[in-house]
């Protein structure tokens, strides 16, 4: 990863890279990154700039640490005010020309003090300790995150109300999704699937999985490349947890794979469903911290009126194989690398850097315990006695958050204490708000 790499192999890097995107025809670079509350925030260089920015950075201000939903702030004690500066570098690694925003390139970038260290509340930076830190014990980890949105025409309705899975939107559509299949694919991006969803207007994409840092990357990248392509055909976009209140929401479910010397541990162990011990012990150190994880996962007010029985969102802290009311669903996959475990429970106004390197620390310490595995729920939790809900709210979340010893160590207390900050604030914000008013409020802000 470019960020972590010194100046001069950065600049020389970036100098490279400037000289190839010009002959391509692009003239500037845009840096994102993802904010406490979910939503992605950018800063931009002309072509000239690069080799500088990649050295130096960017200025951005700490006080983003700190944003809610709506644009305004939270407080903390520690927390940044108005004064003082970070720089924002960006990971060449991972740069891709934007095919449907000519002339454009993006970058995911790393947040940095301006001394040059890392800025301990950088999220993209907690994904890469906690992958690290999976990494130093002998295991790897390889992740995809699904991509669900709802596309709406201008005057914000369902573009398409053509039934789910129905042959009907994807005719409707046609253009629409062929040019994102090209787009995506002209920039690198591994599709597997592209499908019409459940709720009116909603599509999903899947993407083949890499390493955890790389899949958030391909998350953010891939939500951007359909909100252009959308906006190229005059349409909207929202990944905003619910579109419409009563109706399936839209999840970023999160796929897991535990390996070790190059093979899946997911697959022909002795462990239920061929489970290696390890891939046991990690899947219950996740489903153990999993009311803490979704302050992380879950991040918002809405995404309580998403995460409910009988919406496939996964609202019950249990496991079983492809039970999709389980907030664990056991993925047996058609081959030996195929094995994995999704985690339904979260959604897309999540940063989805904090999501993996959450989900990484449960994994590790469950490793690190010998965690078992609880038993497995066969069938829908909603029907059986003592099937046990995940937060219903917010607050309950945000709750188990700040009694989790894990989680605070894990996100160390800078990042750890504005996430609490945030989630508190949110909740604040829309505590007087009926459901209809909190859909309204963030439906177009993810
Ligand atoms: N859209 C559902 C959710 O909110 C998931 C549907 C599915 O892919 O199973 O997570
Ligand atoms: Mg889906």
């Amino acid at each position: 990863m470019t960020t972590t790499r010194p100046r001069a192999e950065r600049a020389e890097q970036a100098r490279s890279a400037a000289t190839e995107l010009a002959s391509d025809g692009i003239n500037g670079v845009v840096f994102g990154w993802v904010d406490n509350a979910g939503i992605t925030r950018v800063k931009s260089v002309p072509l000239g700039q690069l080799v500088h920015a990649a050295e130096y950075g960017v200025g951005a201000l700490p006080c983003f640490d700190l944003s809610l939903v709506n644009d305004s702030f939270a407080t903390t004690p520690s927390g940044a005010g108005p004064v003082g500066d970070l720089r924002l570098v960006p990971d060449l690694d991972r740069l891709a020309p934007l095919a449907a925003q000519p002339r454009w390139a993006w970058a995911p970038a790393d947040l940095y003090a301006q001394d040059g260290t890392p800025h301990p509340g950088c999220q993209r930076g907690f994904a890469r300790r906690a992958t690290e830190a999976v990494e130093r014990h002998g295991f790897s980890v390889r992740a995809g995150i699904e991509i669900e949105w709802v596309v709406a025409d201008a005057a914000g309705h369902p573009a398409t109300v053509g039934p789910a899975y129905g042959m009907a939107r994807f005719i409707e559509h046609s253009d629409y999704l062929a040019e994102l299949l090209d787009a995506l694919t002209r920039q690198g991006v591994a599709v597997l699937q592209l499908h019409p969803e459940y709720a009116a207007g909603q599509f999903e994409v899947s993407v083949a999985a890499e390493g955890p840092v790389e899949a958030a990357d391909t998350t953010m990248l891939v939500r951007h490349t359909i909100r252009a392509v959308s906006a190229r055909h005059g349409l909207r976009v929202s990944y905003a947890p619910v579109f419409t209140k009563g109706a399936i929401g839209n999840g970023a479910h999160l796929h897991l794979s535990l390996w070790r010397q190059g093979r899946n541990l997911g697959h022909g162990g002795p462990g239920s469903h061929g489970l290696h011990p390890e891939a046991e012990q990690f899947l219950a150190g996740i489903l153990a911290e999993l009311p803490a994880l979704l302050a992380l996962g879950a991040p918002a007010v809405a995404s309580y009126l998403r995460l409910v029985p009988s919406y496939f969102a996964g609202a019950y802290r249990c496991w079983g194989l492809e039970n999709r009311e389980a907030a664990l669903r056991l993925i047996a996959g058609s081959a030996a690398g195929q094995a994995n475990a999704e985690f339904k429970c979260f959604d897309a106004a999540a940063n989805p850097y904090l999501t993996i390197g959450g989900v990484l620390a449960a994994g590790l310490a469950g490793l690190a315990a010998g965690l078992p595995l609880p038993p497995e729920t066969p069938s829908d939790p909603a029907a059986l006695v003592g099937a046990e809900r995940l937060p219903a709210s917010l607050p309950e979340a945000t709750d188990a958050y700040e009694k989790s010893a894990l989680l605070r160590q894990a996100l160390g207390p800078e990042l750890y204490e504005s996430v609490l900050a945030v989630r508190r604030a949110e909740a604040e914000l829309f505590a007087a708000h009926g459901d209809e008013d909190v859909i309204e409020a963030v439906r177009w802000r993810y």
